[in-house]
């Protein structure tokens, strides 16, 4: 959560065009099975609908990027780069339009919209300096014979990916699979179709040619006939741990390399020295920002010892913050049900609610999905809220006596997407650091994504497959390499290598 104040729309604003698939540079629209209505989950206000692909139309667009891959792979690195410095520029210049669509379908605020594609951005940089990272190495092995290693792109790539990020996730993949030569297919959240279009008019305006990226429509049928084409070599998936764990399962059967980043359950460890005032800021804003709805968001606090005066300030940085205005909304009327429905457990339970989100007030948007920052203190470990991933603005506080317990619990989670700690003594922080059962470490900071060239990525149900999504671990994802071993020399043999 931005702690800039940045107000939800309140004008009309104009009608979107219809959802599109974008198929080898032309907009396929009103094609699909079934289709869904979207409502925009600031106001309620119908947005579209949006028609899955279906096999034939995915089958399209396979042949679509296999096409185009042809010359794409062929053409050298330093070329392929280009328009991504041109779409480094265009989604810069465009960034307040990119930022209220995203807000319109997604729902969070225009600061956090914003957030997501300057993150985004800062991938895109570091895919335009592929030329320099794809140089490959060479060695001479023995007298006369060098071996040498050069990478090549895998073929037709596919990102699926959630509603939560509908600009910075698909902004993760396809500027480092292009970059290495890859063509692409996003196949976004259907309750967010409308960003990943304007992404793709923003690609071709760089120049990018036709076929390179596409964009499918479409839900989970659209996943399941994309995981089993023969034509798709790659997937890479963002999304919940379940579909993540499948996704993967089914594209590795079928011989595809596959990376997927599951959902979350992060744990905050605050320890009593922790300073109040930065720490309360802090954990609020890692656990209510974007309505709660990030895989790094705090969700579990694990407060060690007499941490009473901090929580104190978080309960009181949590009843300030303005719905609506300073936090935005949840996606859906069900994902919205769903977490009042937790919330109603633990208001009838023996955990404490010391702030209870349940009926937040946000004039004139009464339509909206909003759930006020919530605030669930004396959880015990294996109960739901210290266990599933709530997706809300939801802080479940565990109390505990010593470091060690706090790590015990954090290392039980199935997952293992962030973890963080406040303290102000280096040698705890340290400690938590190399115990913590989690590939994104915090200290004092509450949503530790990586900047590149560090990638992002988590362990456990996080994520299934190998290596990050960005950072240099992504290349080797996006890429397969061919070692070359050659002797010029007509000299007699030296050596058995020889
Ligand atoms: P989701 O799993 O419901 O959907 C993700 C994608 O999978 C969408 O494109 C959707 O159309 C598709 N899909 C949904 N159900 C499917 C099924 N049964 N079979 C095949 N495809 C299916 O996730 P969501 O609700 O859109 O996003 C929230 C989840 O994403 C949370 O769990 C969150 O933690 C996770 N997430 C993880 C990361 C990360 O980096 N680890 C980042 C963002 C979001």
């Amino acid at each position: 959560m931005s702690t800039a104040i940045q107000t939800l729309e309140t004008e009309p604003l104009p009608q979107l065009a219809p959802v599109a698939h974008l198929i080898g540079g032309e907009r396929v629209v009103g094609r699909g099975s079934r289709p869904l209505e979207l409502h925009s989950p600031v106001d309620g206000t119908p947005l579209g609908s949006v028609y899955p692909a279906d096999e034939v139309i995915v089958d399209e667009a396979v042949r679509a990027a296999q096409a185009a891959f042809v010359r794409w792979q062929a053409t050298p690195v330093k070329e392929r780069v280009q328009p991504l410095f041109r779409f480094k520029q265009l989604v810069e210049q465009n960034i307040d339009e990119l930022s209220h669509l995203i807000t319109r379908e997604n729902g969070k605020t225009p600061a956090e919209s914003e957030a997501g594609l300057r993150k985004g951005i800062e991938v895109v940089e570091y895919a335009t300096s592929m030329p320099q990272m794809v140089t490959g190495e060479v060695l001479e092995v023995s007298a006369g014979v060098d071996c040498y290693s050069r990478r090549y792109p895998l073929g037709v790539a596919v990102g699926i990916t959630p509603f939560n990020f509908p600009a910075m996730v698909p902004m993760w993949m396809f500027p480092l699979a292009i970059a290495c030569g890859n063509t692409f297919i996003l196949k976004p959240s259907e309750q967010v179709p409308y960003t990943a279009i304007r992404l793709g008019e923003l690609l071709a305006e760089s120049g990018l040619p036709p076929g390179v990226f596409n964009v499918l429509q479409g839900d989970r049928s659209t996943v399941e006939a994309l995981v089993v084409h023969p034509g798709v070599a790659a997937v890479a998936f963002v999304g919940s741990s379940a579909v993540a764990r499948s996704v993967h399962a089914r594209g590795t059967a079928e011989g595809k390399r596959v990376l997927a980043l599951g959902g979350a359950k992060n744990h905050l460890v605050v320890m009593p020295d922790a300073d109040p005032e930065i720490t309360a800021r802090n954990v609020v804003s890692s656990a209510m920002g974007c309505a709660g709805q990030r895989c790094m968001a705090a969700s579990v606090l694990i407060a060690v010892g007499d941490c009473d005066p901090i929580i104190d300030r978080i309960v009181g940085v949590a009843r300030a913050v303005r719905v609506g205005q300073d936090m935005g909304a949840i996606i859906s009327t069900k994902a919205r049900d769903r977490i009042v429905g937790y919330i109603e457990r633990a208001a009838s339970s023996r955990a404490a609610l010391l702030v209870d989100g349940r009926s937040p007030k946000v004039p004139g948007k009464e339509a909206g999905n909003y759930v006020g920052p919530t605030v669930i203190d004396r959880v015990t470990p294996g109960e739901e809220w210290a266990c599933d991933e709530i997706f809300g603005p939801v802080l479940s506080i565990v109390r505990v006596k010593t470091l060690e317990e706090a790590l015990e619990i954090e290392g039980r989670s199935p997952y293992g997407n962030a973890a963080s700690i406040y303290t102000r003594d280096g040698a705890t922080a340290a400690h938590f650091e190399h115990r913590a059962n989690a590939g994104m470490i915090g200290v004092n900071i509450g949503v530790p994504v990586p900047r590149e060239p560090f990638g992002f990525g988590g362990w456990n149900a996080s994520r299934f497959g190998v290596g990050d999504i960005t950072g240099r671990d992504s290349i080797s994802f996006w890429t397969k390499t061919k070692k070359v071993t050659r002797k010029w020399t007509a000299s007699a043999a030296r050596s058995w290598m020889s």
